[in-house]
């Protein structure tokens, strides 16, 4: 098992004054690209008015491995995640570079538990490789993002939206993802605010 030690890189803090401050903590489970830890802290340092911080990275999840299915169970990883006990924690977004899955589902871009403190997102799926197409590093970026908004979302407590626009609608594919924009829709934005 090989352990990724991340110090704190960045520290990107949002200037929004009114709401009590805490810190969303994004914690690689194994390894992910450092590039895409600080683009997403400064995209959600600025969606979610936080600050927001990476954390020392996890180690590699083997104990969520299903070897049957070739795939990681999400629910697992969410457990280990949300026994974190780090200062001033708001939220807990872990980042795994792996297929999950949780039982009943083939596969899932991400969980969260509804306002719980944990969530997560599963990249490989939001590469346009893993389908064989050309790679697109700024479209996997803006899915990454969009499906960590997203889960962010339902940890604050929201649920899924009917506006096919706002980025916490269900996606039930990357076309849905695509079409969606990274921002939450007026309505959320204002129920996100009452809730934080
Ligand atoms: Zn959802
Ligand atoms: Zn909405």
């Amino acid at each position: 098992m090989i352990i990724f030690f991340m110090v704190f890189i960045l520290t990107f803090i949002a200037n929004d004054t009114l709401k009590e401050k805490g810190t969303i903590y994004l914690i690689p489970v194994g390894k992910v690209n450092e590039d895409l830890l600080i683009y997403l802290a400064s995209q959600l340092a600025t969606q979610f008015s936080d600050e927001v911080k990476i954390g020392k990275a996890f180690p590699q999840a083997s104990y969520a491995y299903n070897k049957r299915r070739n795939q990681y169970c999400s629910d697992l990883i969410l457990r280990e995640l949300e026994t974190l006990d780090l200062e001033k924690t708001k939220k807990i977004l872990g980042l795994v570079d792996l297929d999950l899955y949780t039982p009943g589902l083939n596969f899932v871009f991400g969980q969260a538990s509804m306002g719980g403190r944990a969530c997560l997102i599963a990249l490989p799926r939001l590469r346009q490789e893993f389908y064989g197409l050309k790679e697109n590093r700024s479209l996997f970026y803006e899915r990454a993002l969009k499906e960590a908004v997203h889960e962010l979302g339902h940890s604050f407590g929201l649920n899924h939206c009917r506006n096919r626009k706002c980025v916490i609608h269900f996606s039930n594919c990357l076309a849905d993802t695509d079409y969606k924009k990274k921002e939450f829709c007026k309505a959320c934005k204002k129920k996100l605010l009452w809730r934080r």
